[in-house]
């Protein structure tokens, strides 16, 4: 599991190492250059100290030396440009002329950092699961016959509605979407459809937490037993979406399914979003969770049934 936390901890990190690769050439040259020019060093301690001087004036209201002040150090930032023009030292450009490189304005963390971190969010989760194989655009309406059945469903018009929906709700994506239950049988494209939108809403810089209910219970599970505090469960409860694939197909425990029930009754508390897969139906998953998680979901999800063949066997066959 990716965590905010570990992407955000890393996108500082790379900001720090790109910095100071880009950095190094300019360090070197101007420490040559302070030999050989001494005069640089005198007006880089004259300038500290006009700043220090600069401060306690400015707490005095002393108005007329603060302009005293400000023009000196005007005067003595303007010789130091002209030393380092003419050694050649290059200005000091950054990455982002929004935080000049530090990674925050005026104490909160900028856009920048935020990008890198969706990037290294992106990244990350790629090495877990084909991320870049499940799209919009690949996602074949033709597997879905176009045939209405007798009970008045037509598989091409239910996923025509369904993909459409998808789309638009990582188009709409705020803190505040609504939740989404997807319900079929196997192969009929619910993991594809949650993967774009997981995509697409990492895309537009929100950190969505994706995981199959086997593998959060057990992360939950694991750090409950182990004592190293509860992170990764606090990061389900908050982040920003929460994907729980394959309902259903894990083992149920009293301890799972109280794990199932805070996160589904909490997020919804806070009003922030999920999306649950299940092959289970709903009278299955009152079966094998509770009735008051499968009535939570019945009132606060929006429920979409998957139509159509399996498209693993179809696509097998077709071979
Ligand atoms: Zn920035």
């Amino acid at each position: 599991m990716v965590s905010r936390e570990y992407t955000y901890k890393k996108a500082f990190e790379r900001q720090k190492e790109a910095v100071k690769s880009r950095n190094m050439k300019r360090e070197m040259l101007l420490s040559a250059l302070y030999l050989s020019e001494p005069e640089l060093g005198k007006i880089e301690n004259e300038l500290k100290s006009l700043g220090a001087r600069l401060a306690i004036v400015t707490l005095a209201g002393d108005k007329e030396q603060l302009k005293v002040i400000k023009e000196k150090s005007k005067l003595l930032s303007k010789q130091k440009k002209e030393i380092l023009k003419k050694a050649k030292i290059p200005a000091l450009k950054y990455d982002c002329d929004l935080c000049h490189d530090t990674g925050y304005i005026s104490g909160k963390i900028c856009d920048c950092i935020k990008k890198e971190a969706s990037r290294i969010m992106a990244e990350e989760l790629s090495k877990e699961m084909p991320l870049k194989d499940c799209r919009f655009d690949n996602f074949d309406l033709k597997f879905y016959f176009d045939k209405t059945d007798s009970d008045g469903t037509n598989p091409r018009k239910r996923m025509t509605s369904i993909l459409k929906l998808c789309r638009e709700y990582v188009i709409n994506f705020g803190l505040t979407s609504e939740n989404l239950l997807f319900m079929g049988g196997v192969g009929l494209g619910k993991t594809h459809l949650t993967m774009a939108i997981v995509g697409g809403v990492i895309e537009k810089g929100f950190m969505p937490i994706y995981g199959s209910a086997e593998n959060l219970f057990a992360i939950v599970e694991s750090e409950k037993f182990s004592g190293e505090g509860r992170g990764n469960y606090d990061a389900m409860l908050k982040c920003d979406l929460l994907v729980i694939d394959d309902l259903g197909a894990e083992m149920t425990t009293s301890f799972t399914k109280s794990v199932l029930y805070n996160l589904i009754n909490t997020r919804m508390l806070s009003g922030k979003p999920t999306i649950i897969n299940t092959n289970l139906s709903m009278k299955q998953i009152e079966e094998k969770y509770s009735a008051r998680i499968s009535s939570r979901l019945m009132s606060n999800y929006n429920v979409n049934k998957f139509l159509g063949t399996d498209i693993r066997q179809q696509k097998l066959l077709s071979k």
